[in-house]
């Protein structure tokens, strides 16, 4: 089989990338080792908690995320210093972002590109990649118990941290920067009413907090805890009274119980590749970097390296252009590096940090208590946390 773009993984930015391909003529085939459509989401990645860096015009302008206004609400964040005796505060900064389940973004674009007659492999296995430094690479796999081989112009890895796109780049070409947290996310989805119209991020002794809104009768919360623990050892009224502990204050704001039916517990870490392309490979999403959550980044990175591509894949196919895919990595790196930058920011000044000294301790609850008592500070962090203009041309 031949197509214009090959593309490995198909949640979000493979499913987005193809789909505003298609709006501009340009053909794509998208593989995926995973075997149902929206069924097959993983919600151990909880939600996209913000429409930020562009994410949110895409799906509006391409109209590939019809469904995504309806499962969106429009929240305000606040961002909570919750310490027994202090008074929790709101941030002053311009927050309002649009919030919507990851789930749901996806659902929206396997049916826009299902819609259109695209062309999308689910179940796919032994999924390899060949000639990448060539014009004529190929990307070969087994679907349906067939060996299929699918030649094309360029191959786009989108298949996220465990994938092999970023490990076909020889390793004496690769640049990779790494920092692991020693501390993950419990993470629980529930079903009952929101605890607040508000994202809830605290911060207290025992650790740190997120209560958010999935729909008005599923909620997701997190909380700070051990990466190696086990969910075996959280019984429903310990996971309840943990939260109840962290997030609960004196001014009446309470986390609202509910019935648990998913728990998990994710490892945070920060990484980059700063080779993002090799010969006719470029990689997008989580296969290039990841984000420790606390920042909500990570689709939207994902969003804004599938709307770089677009563009230079657009310029290739219609002026005949390579000079956007060949500054695809530099132009995509000064976003990452900022978002990188911020996400390891607020995660380091809201989770509890093992073994920090009183002194650090202290600093850590100044800062805090500036972000959350400063316009100008809370302006930063509102500019940060719903997408930062960075030049891109
Ligand atoms: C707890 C948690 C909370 C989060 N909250 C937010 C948030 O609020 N906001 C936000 O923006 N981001 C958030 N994120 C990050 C976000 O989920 C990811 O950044 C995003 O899913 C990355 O998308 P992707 O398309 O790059 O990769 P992935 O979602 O990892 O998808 C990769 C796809 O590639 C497929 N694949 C893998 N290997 C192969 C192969 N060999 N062949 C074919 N297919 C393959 C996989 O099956 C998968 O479907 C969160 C993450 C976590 C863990």
């Amino acid at each position: 089989m031949r197509t214009q773009v090959g593309i490995i993984g198909a949640v979000p930015a493979g499913l987005l990338l193809s789909h505003l391909l298609h709006l501009r003529g340009i053909e794509s085939v998208v593989l995926d080792t995973a075997h149902a459509r929206a069924d097959r989401i993983d919600d151990s990645r909880g939600c996209a908690r913000a429409g930020h860096d562009g994410s949110a015009d895409s799906g509006r302008r391409r109209r590939a995320h019809e469904g995504r206004g309806r499962a969106a609400s429009r929240l305000r964040a606040c961002v909570r210093r919750q310490a027994p005796a202090h008074r929790p505060h709101r941030t002053h900064g311009p927050l309002d972002h649009r919030v919507c389940a990851a789930r749901e973004v996806i659902k929206d674009l396997v049916a826009a590109r299902v819609a259109a007659g695209g062309a999308l492999r689910f179940g796919v296995s032994d999924t390899s990649l060949h000639d990448i430094d060539t014009d004529k690479p190929s990307i070969r796999y087994r679907h349906e118990g067939e060996a299929c081989e699918l030649q094309c112009d360029f191959v786009i890895g989108c298949d996220g941290s465990q994938g092999v796109s970023r490990a076909s780049i020889p390793q004496a070409l690769q640049r990779d920067y790494e920092r692991v947290y020693p501390f993950g996310w419990f993470g629980i989805i529930c079903e009952g009413p929101p605890s607040s119209g508000e994202l809830i991020y605290a911060r207290h002794d025992r650790g740190f907090a997120l209560i958010s809104m999935r729909s008005a009768n599923v909620q997701r919360m997190y909380f700070q805890c051990d990466p190696k623990d086990s969910v075996d050892n959280w019984s429903d009224d310990r996971i309840w009274a943990e939260l109840h502990a962290r997030v609960d204050s004196h001014d009446g704001q309470h986390v609202v119980d509910g019935k648990i039916f998913q728990k998990n517990i994710v490892g945070m870490r920060s990484f980059v590749s700063a080779t993002m392309q090799h010969g006719r490979l470029f990689l997008a999403g989580d296969a290039a970097h990841i984000v420790p959550p606390t920042g909500a980044k990570g689709m939207n990175l994902a969003v804004a390296d599938v709307r770089l591509l677009t563009k230079a894949l657009n310029a290739f196919y219609v002026d005949n252009r390579t000079d956007l895919l060949e500054r695809y990595s530099e132009t995509a790196l000064k976003r990452i590096w900022r978002a990188e930058q911020f996400s390891y920011w607020m995660t380091s000044m809201m989770h509890r940090i093992e073994g920090a000294s009183p002194f650090e301790q202290q600093l850590q609850v100044a800062e805090l208590e500036y972000v959350t008592t400063s316009r100008s500070a809370a302006t930063v962090m509102a500019e940060n946390y719903v997408g930062v203009a960075v030049r891109e041309d």
